[in-house]
């Protein structure tokens, strides 16, 4: 028996959601991880499947076809995955794409994308990085024209998780009409409907190797006003910025998950290594290694805790929310690091969890707003 870092929010209803979402895992995806990741993607199945069992869109209302849940069925979901290192389907990503749509869409966006997503039908990615603008966005090329009853989109996007799988983008794009010239607004693109459409390579990357990261292109793709999130061009950046408590937060999240999976199966190593005659956790070095680790936990999951009592109540603010994801993210690179020494020259085999969310865990640091820029927002307020 080691440490357990229970949340202090979990009561019954979501011990057993918590139950169903590690059978779902440990049957439909552990097994098949080695395989996506050789493949370069997780397939549309699995998220066709995760839509049937009800953990996509949990937080989103009953009546937009979601679960009628709240923040912490989001965060036993992305916890439970980074427990196992999985890091192949993105329903972090897709969770946010659903929160565009209901604190944004229209009435009738809302009706006709929720449930879809909600069911996996429609795998969804914000494609917002370009080649040029990943932390300055107001660099962005890609264009709306005006067509007179609609819009013409043109540009390119990159890195673009679930991009591969996407069948529904949200477009962070520039405004070229004389009304709103320079603006920003977010489209909805449906991948399949659209000719002008088309997914550049799968990007090679150092961790991250089951899910599709992808270009992708956006050539006279011909929209209407219904296709412009909210229906009024110009609104993207409050857009934006609107949801980046969110987005922090399960990406905070899955760094605490990946951490407490990590700690995990590095006491269940050290137990059984042999050194020197003597199970490794007998060292000095290694109890007081995974003493660190078990305070970092429990800071973490404290700040964790304290971010979602703040989320439910709708009062988490965006310098907290970057203040979380800034430091999880690099506890996050600091507790697998040591768990990769600990692990000796296995810990550097990619058939070994620790070695897996070691290259996993460098990205936490850069997607969703670098460390830099984290630290640009926190600073905004000292
Ligand atoms: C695996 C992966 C998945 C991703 N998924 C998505 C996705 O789904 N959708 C999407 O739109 N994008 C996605 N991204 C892109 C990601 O958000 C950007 O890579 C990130 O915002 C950084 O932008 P950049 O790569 O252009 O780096 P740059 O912005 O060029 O930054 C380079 C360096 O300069 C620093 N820097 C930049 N500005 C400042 C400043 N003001 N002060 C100090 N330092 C600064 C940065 O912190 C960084 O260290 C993904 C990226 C990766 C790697």
């Amino acid at each position: 028996m080691t440490y357990q870092f229970k949340p202090a929010w979990l009561d019954e209803d979501l011990v057993t959601y918590q139950q169903t979402v590690a059978r779902f895992l440990d049957t439909e995806m552990v097994p098949h991880d080695e395989a996506s990741r050789a493949r370069g993607h997780v397939g549309h199945d699995i998220w066709r499947k995760a839509g049937e069992i009800g953990i996509l869109c949990t937080d989103i209302p009953v009546e937009y076809g979601g679960g009628g849940g709240d923040f912490r069925h989001e965060a036993l979901l992305h916890e439970s995955m980074g427990h196992r290192g999985l890091t192949g389907m993105s329903p972090s990503v897709h969770s946010i794409v659903a929160h565009y749509f209901l604190n944004h869409g229209t009435e009738e966006q809302k009706t006709h994308y929720l449930p879809k997503l909600a069911r996996g039908e429609l795998v969804g990615a914000i494609a917002m990085s370009e080649p040029d603008a990943g932390s300055d966005l107001r660099g962005i090329r890609t264009r709306a024209s005006s067509t007179g009853d609609g819009f013409k989109l043109n540009g390119s996007k990159t890195f673009i998780t679930n991009g591969y799988l996407a069948e529904l983008v949200l477009v962070f794009a520039r405004m070229d009409t004389p009304e709103d010239n320079g603006r920003f607004s977010v489209f909805i693109v449906e991948t399949k409907k659209h000719k002008g459409f088309s997914v550049g390579n799968r990007l090679k990357k150092i961790g991250l190797k089951a899910q599709d990261t992808s270009e992708l292109f956006f050539d006279d793709i011909s929209l209407g006003t219904k296709d412009l999130l909210g229906g009024n061009p110009g609104q993207g950046l409050y857009q934006l910025m609107a949801d980046l408590p969110y987005e922090r937060l399960l990406i905070a999240d899955m760094a605490l998950g990946a951490m407490e999976g990590a700690y995990q199966t590095t006491v269940e190593y050290v137990r059984h290594r042999m050194v020197f005659g003597k199970p490794l956790i007998e060292k000095q070095n290694t109890r007081f290694v995974l003493a660190e680790m078990v305070t970092t936990l429990k800071v973490a999951r404290a700040f964790i805790d304290d971010c979602i009592q703040k989320i439910l109540a709708g009062r988490l603010d965006t310098e907290t929310a970057s203040a979380a994801k800034l430091w999880m993210a690099q506890q996050q690179n600091i507790l697998i690091d040591h768990c990769v020494q600990l692990h000796g020259g296995y810990g550097f085999m990619d058939e070994y969890l620790v070695g897996r969310m070691f290259s996993d865990a460098r990205v936490q640091r850069i997607y969703g707003g670098t460390d830099e820029i984290m630290k640009e927002i926190i600073s905004r307020k000292l």
